[in-house]
């Protein structure tokens, strides 16, 4: 009699549809069509100076867009935010190079990384971020003048083809809504200076 040979266990492929088209093409979501990113990336506004500079002394509300600042650092969210949440870290004096920053000044900032990062986490639940700064033009820095640490919030399958195809991001709330959530958390640390 001849002895049967177990077959070897079948492999199935991952299909294309659970596979790496997943990973591109997340499920549905509900977002905000945010066109005026399009014309900041385009570069169609005029040059009207550091704008940075402009909101430095402004009033701490939506219009300003700055949540808190200290003796030397303030956090202002990103008027045209790659995400939701989208902050901003930087000093308070115009300064275009990290080799010309106090290191006292610099350390303050780090701690506001970590705070921001902190709030973050506790008021939106993201599950992981993007930190860091572009320093010059050519590195992507579209305010050069004046360094600025990015801080993107990222949640699992937020990314979309919309940055892809059109260079604008949508987003799930205003800024208006995001800054109400997130002014009070600030309010709470903040250094009066
Ligand atoms: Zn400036």
């Amino acid at each position: 009699m001849k002895k049967k040979t177990r077959s070897k266990p079948r492999t199935t492929k991952k299909s294309w549809a659970t596979g790496l088209a997943a990973q591109v093409w997340p499920q549905e979501r509900d977002f905000l069509e945010r066109p005026e990113r399009y014309r900041y990336v385009r570069k169609l506004f005029p040059d009207v100076g550091c704008v940075f500079c402009a909101v430095e002394p402004a009033v701490m509300d939506y219009k300003s867009l700055v949540l808190v600042r200290d003796a030397h650092c303030m956090v202002v969210m990103n008027k045209y935010p790659y995400n939701t949440g989208h902050l901003l870290i930087m000093p308070r004096k115009h300064l275009g190079q990290l080799c010309d920053l106090d290191d006292m000044v610099n350390g303050a900032l780090a701690a506001w990384m970590k705070r921001c990062v902190t709030i973050l986490k506790q008021e939106m639940n993201c599950d992981g971020f993007n930190l860091g700064l572009n320093q010059g033009r050519v590195a992507g820095a579209g305010i050069p003048d004046h360094l600025h640490w990015h801080v993107v919030p990222r949640w699992a399958g937020d990314t979309n083809f919309f940055p892809l195809i059109a260079e604008t991001k949508v987003l799930p709330e205003s800024l208006e809504q995001t800054y109400s959530r997130l002014k009070p958390h600030f309010a709470a640390t903040a250094v009066k200076g």
